[in-house]
């Protein structure tokens, strides 16, 4: 018997099913929809209403996502992200696009049913964004620039990287610009696992909100978070690009590292959001954008001109990536083992040599 079937007979009722099976889909305009009461409940979520407008899917007591009709935006295990099409009600039940469901909620909510599992990560590629003549964005006051803090946090989380047993590569360690798709080729080249790029955010005129959001690249027929916006133009794509292939992943690592900034900074949550970034469309393994701070912003900006306040985003990020490493591996651990001379089922490349765990910041 093939370990999957073997799995389907003794795992207590849900594992497995929801990521073998189609869920039935239902077309909400362009869009394929599914009855989320409905498949919260196959994977064993309870669901709970909240008025008549927003259910809560709680995992044992414990709510774990709140949805909203007609609303893209939600709550996640205590983290704002945005999905890529809004929540619709239909015949008194609340539905959700097949994408999210599978790339955005099943990930946070049940990531041992999303196959295949990337490597657990022993090279992570770093991306100090922008560089030479692109300064970024810069603080008018100050005269800050974005290109020296994100350097400057990647040196830092580099090391704290390296002495957490990783290997690490930069795609840049010093002041010049590189084109965005050849960050992407530098991590791909050295073989990376997961890709981080580090940037800071910039609002003006707005100088007094705060806050960090995580990047992703929108799966295929999603549209960018910002092009919802007013006069916001339908930005999707039909084709998949190659970071697509790790989109369940993609959100486990942007949570993993949401969830560290946001408890270290404590300095608001402007969410995950989807955005087809360059800098990640190449990628050969999950990779985020993160914008940790505001550098228009008069507290923030000031607060980044402190070395504690950079350190703390790099361990943050630090933590995050251990967090991202440790639910994969503990996934990987709870894998069927093959019958001898039998392949792996559904299973990639083995995990790699296993750095230490990071501590907490
Ligand atoms: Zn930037």
């Amino acid at each position: 018997m093939r370990p999957a079937a073997l799995l389907l007979l003794l795992a207590p009722a849900v594992a497995f099913a929801g990521a073998q099976t189609e869920p039935p889909t239902k077309r909400i305009g362009s869009v394929d929809y599914v009855n989320i009461e409905e498949e919260a409940a196959r994977v064993g979520l309870r669901v709970e209403r909240l008025g008549s407008q927003a259910i809560l899917l709680k995992d044992g007591p414990q709510p774990v996502a709140k949805l909203t009709e007609h609303s893209r935006d939600m709550d996640i295990k205590g983290l704002r992200l945005f999905l890529g099409n809004p929540v619709n009600e239909l015949g008194g039940a609340f539905f959700v696009s097949l994408a999210d469901y599978r790339l955005r909620l099943l990930p946070r909510l049940r990531p041992a049913l999303c196959l295949p599992r990337p490597p657990v990560p022993g090279i992570i590629a770093i991306d100090p964004g922008h560089g030479g003549n692109d300064h970024g964005a810069e603080n008018h006051a100050l005269g800050t620039m974005e290109k020296t803090y994100t350097l400057d946090v990647a040196v830092r989380l580099k090391g704290l990287l390296e002495a957490a047993g990783y290997k690490v590569v930069m795609t840049r360690d010093s002041d010049f610009d590189l084109p965005l798709a050849l960050r992407a080729e530098v991590a791909n080249r050295a073989g990376a696992d997961l890709f981080v790029s580090i940037h800071f955010n910039s609002l003006y005129p707005n100088t007094k909100t705060t806050g960090a959001e995580v990047l992703t690249f929108p799966p295929p027929a999603q549209r960018s978070t910002d092009s919802w916006s007013m006069g916001g133009k339908n930005d999707s794509e039909p084709a998949a690009a190659p970071v697509n292939a790790f989109d369940p992943w993609n959100t486990v690592l942007a949570g993993a590292v949401h969830k560290r900034v946001l408890d270290a900074l404590r300095d608001g949550d402007r969410g995950e959001k989807l955005a087809h970034l360059g800098v990640l469309r190449e990628l050969k393994c999950p990779g985020i954008l993160l914008e940790s701070a505001i550098i228009s912003s008069d507290k923030e900006a000031a607060l980044l001109k402190t070395s504690e306040f950079r350190e703390k985003i790099a361990s943050a990020v630090c933590a995050g990536i251990g967090d991202y490493a440790e639910e994969l591996s503990a996934l990987r651990a709870a894998e069927p083992k093959p019958a001898p001379g039998q392949a792996p089922d559904a299973a990639p490349a083995a995990p790699r040599s296993a750095p230490t765990r990071p501590s907490a910041p």
